[in-house]
């Protein structure tokens, strides 16, 4: 049985979800202590929990440890198993942290798969909707799979209570990729989006990113939002390039004027186009795993947050992989291979 210490590194819910995906890929079972131990309000919260029921789901695992704000569990799963699911948060907690968790085994699934989620779809500290359908999802569907996601309604925080459902073709094994750089910038684009809020909001998001990295009009959308269940505020900033697209999100919250919402977003585009790099901070993150099982590949990132090198830990606790970052006169080069 694999002991985690879900204390190590950065102590929060990656460390949990990582070993939930990787012990369904890999068939070992698992025990965490110490759950979520460097975050203020420790243990599963309801995101987390909704994760470890989704996990126990698509791979028919034993679970025990399962409550809320539990801070041990074990986990003994089954083979993951294509089909049709549905998950379901139950607040705002991320429902794309929940894809997080099952996704990767679901990938190389014995049949195709559907998945209904529901709960936040925008959420800070988790990958928004976009950033996975034009960013993340992209690079997966090059490594073999097809993974095809659909927005039915957005779920913003605090109301939650978003949907969107995820088609997945699975294939026999993923093949690594190399981006070592993004090659040439073909378009830099931000669409700014307001669920019942004043659509001068986006508008004032829309004046500071034209005037800050000068972009024309016709590169600037504003989308005024049906149908959420609460109010939100998104400004999605997306850098596609010849080898991929980034996406960089700014996250309106009460009390935070709309400059400061997109000055934020412009800054995290002015750090990623100052070097050549493939990879932002978050894909970073999010490319570790399936690069770790491809057993192979390359990107060009900025660099490795702590919470990057806490999930590298993570991932050779389940798996035989080594992890090379090379210093570039780019930025850094992560490289994978089997160890
Ligand atoms: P906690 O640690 O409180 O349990 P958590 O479970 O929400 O928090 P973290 O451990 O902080 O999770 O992990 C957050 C995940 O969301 C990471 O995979 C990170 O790459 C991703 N993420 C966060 N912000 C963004 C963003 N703006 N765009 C894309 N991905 C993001």
């Amino acid at each position: 049985m694999i002991v985690i210490d879900g204390s190590q590194g950065e102590g929060g819910g990656q460390v949990l979800r990582s070993s939930l995906a990787l012990s369904l890929v890999t068939g070992q079972p698992f025990t965490i202590h110490g759950i979520r131990a460097g975050r203020d309000k420790p243990g599963l919260l309801r995101q987390h929990l909704t994760a470890v029921q989704a996990a126990a789901e698509v791979g028919g695992a034993r679970v025990s440890g399962a409550a809320l704000r539990s801070c041990e569990l074990t986990f003994e799963p089954g083979r993951p198993a294509g089909g049709a699911y549905h998950f379901s948060v139950g607040t705002a907690g991320s429902a794309t942290l929940v894809l997080q968790t099952v996704l990767p085994a679901l990938l190389c699934a014995d049949a195709p798969t559907t998945l209904r989620l529901e709960g936040g779809t925008h959420n800070p500290w988790a990958p928004p909707f976009d950033f996975l359908v034009q960013a993340f999802l992209p690079l997966i569907n090059r490594m073999g799979p097809t993974v095809n996601a659909t927005l039915v309604r957005p779920g913003f925080y605090p109301a939650g209570g978003g949907r969107f459902d995820v088609a997945i073709t699975p294939a026999p094994a993923l093949q690594p990729i190399e981006l070592l750089d993004r090659g040439a910038v073909e378009r830099v684009s931000a669409v700014a989006r307001v669920a019942h809020l004043p659509r001068i909001i986006a508008e004032r998001e829309l004046q500071v990113v034209r005037r800050k990295l000068g972009l024309s009009q016709d590169a600037l959308t504003v989308e005024e939002v049906d149908g959420s269940a609460g109010p939100g505020n998104i400004l999605t900033i997306a850098v596609q390039s010849e080898q991929l697209t980034e996406v960089f999100t700014g996250f309106g919250e009460r009390r935070t004027p709309a400059e400061a919402v997109a000055e934020n977003a412009v800054q995290q585009v002015r750090k990623y186009l100052a070097k050549p790099v493939a990879a932002g901070e978050f894909l970073t993150d999010q490319l570790l795993i399936p690069l770790a099982l491809a057993g192979g590949g390359a990107f060009g990132t900025l660099g490795l947050s702590r919470h990057a090198q806490t999930n590298i830990a993570v991932i050779r606790s389940f798996l035989d992989v080594v992890f090379e970052t090379e210093r570039a006169p780019t930025g850094y080069i992560v490289r994978t291979r089997s160890g």
